[in-house]
């Protein structure tokens, strides 16, 4: 690791003009101290923000709202986090270890990097590490990478587990940066990898997330995490699914659906959404419109079995609610 300043800060404006000018803020540190000791990451300032007052949980109306700097064990814990939002807690809980969820919060966990393994090999051709040096996992080891939203300039995954039941439910995030605030859904936080995949989110420089809101409605009781690895803990997704149902009267009102561990960002899947509304809660029907969640598709020498395991995952994530006869 190499030598580095810390420094606290104790408000918002602060922290933001420490980020505006360069400094790299650091809130558990459990992706930026790794990444930091691997030599991956090189910032010679860091600016610890855990001071600042942004880690409630609360209800407001019906939303619910947690701050950047609440730590993924105490999300997942939180009494109205468990009635309001089950998903959240779910994909929180499925996520890394109980010492690790102690530590992050959960504005570094939208901001965690990839897991592909390139990209803490420092003598690897890797463009999201080194842009311009290439991409060792397109004709490497690739069976975890994407298979949505790739380029040939890189196709690793989006790592989190929280961020694909937040898209699902069309979470909110509220940030401010030396222009002041502004809020987005999560979902616009990532970008697609293109021809610049060092290129990860939509934050402006400077610019600090502040909380997530998520929506309340009737989507939010029915609704599941599955997320499927290769071990049964302490492992990222192969593939997951939040999936949300709201049935009345025998037919599918809405569903919510978001996949992760096959996509360079969390991935919205409206078409199978849209094949599902208006229908029958029924096996065969969740079926057929899983199956539209591999249209477009493409896969890499490792990783074909993702075509098969994601409707899989969908069909068996939908059940859980069950929302399906
Ligand atoms: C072994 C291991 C296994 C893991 N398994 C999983 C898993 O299965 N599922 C999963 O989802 N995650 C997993 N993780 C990732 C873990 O959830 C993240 O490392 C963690 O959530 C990051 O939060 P942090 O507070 O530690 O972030 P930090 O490391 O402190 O920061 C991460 C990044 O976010 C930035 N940042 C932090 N807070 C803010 C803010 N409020 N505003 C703006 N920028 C900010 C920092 O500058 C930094 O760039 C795993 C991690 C490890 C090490
Ligand atoms: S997939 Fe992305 S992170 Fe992995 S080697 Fe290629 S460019 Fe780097």
């Amino acid at each position: 690791m190499l030598p580095f300043t810390i420094e606290k800060v104790t408000s918002v404006e602060a922290a933001i003009a420490a980020a505006s000018s360069g400094r790299r803020l650091i809130a558990g540190g459990t992706t930026l101290i790794d990444l930091m000791r691997d030599e991956v990451e090189q910032p010679e300032h860091l600016v610890d923000i855990n001071a600042l007052p942004l880690s409630e949980i609360r209800v407001d109306r019906s939303d619910l709202v947690i701050g950047a700097l609440a730590r993924m064990a105490d999300v997942a814990a939180h009494p109205d986090v468990q009635r309001l939002q089950p998903l959240i807690a779910e994909s929180l809980i499925e996520g890394a270890s109980p010492q690790l969820r102690n530590m992050a919060s959960i504005g570094g966990n939208l901001l965690q990097r990839v897991r592909c393994p390139y990209f803490r090999m420092l003598d690897a051709a890797c463009n999201k590490r080194t842009p311009g040096s290439g991409c060792a996992a397109v004709d490497g080891l690739n069976v975890g990478h994407a298979i949505l939203g790739t380029s040939d300039h890189c196709v690793a995954t989006h790592p989190s587990d929280v961020a694909v039941a937040l898209v699902a439910l069309d979470a909110t995030m509220r940030v401010k940066g030396p222009e002041g605030e502004r809020s987005f859904p999560v979902a616009e936080l990532f970008r697609l990898p293109g021809d610049t995949p060092h290129l990860e989110h939509t934050l402006l420089p400077g610019e600090l997330i502040l909380e997530v809101r998520i929506p309340g409605g009737p989507n939010s009781r029915r609704a599941r995490y599955l997320k499927v690895r290769d071990r049964a803990s302490y492992e990222f997704a192969l593939v997951s699914a939040a999936a949300a149902l709201d049935v009345a009267d025998g037919v599918i009102r809405e569903a919510r659906l978001a996949v992760g561990g096959v996509g360079t960002r969390p991935w919205r899947m409206r078409a199978v959404e849209a094949a599902l509304t208006g229908k029958a809660p029924d096996r065969h029907v969740v079926q057929a419109a899983a199956r539209l969640a591999v249209e477009g598709a493409r896969p890499l020498s490792g990783n074909h079995y993702k075509l098969e395991l994601l409707p899989r995952t969908i069909v068996r994530a939908f059940e859980m609610t069950g929302g399906i006869a």
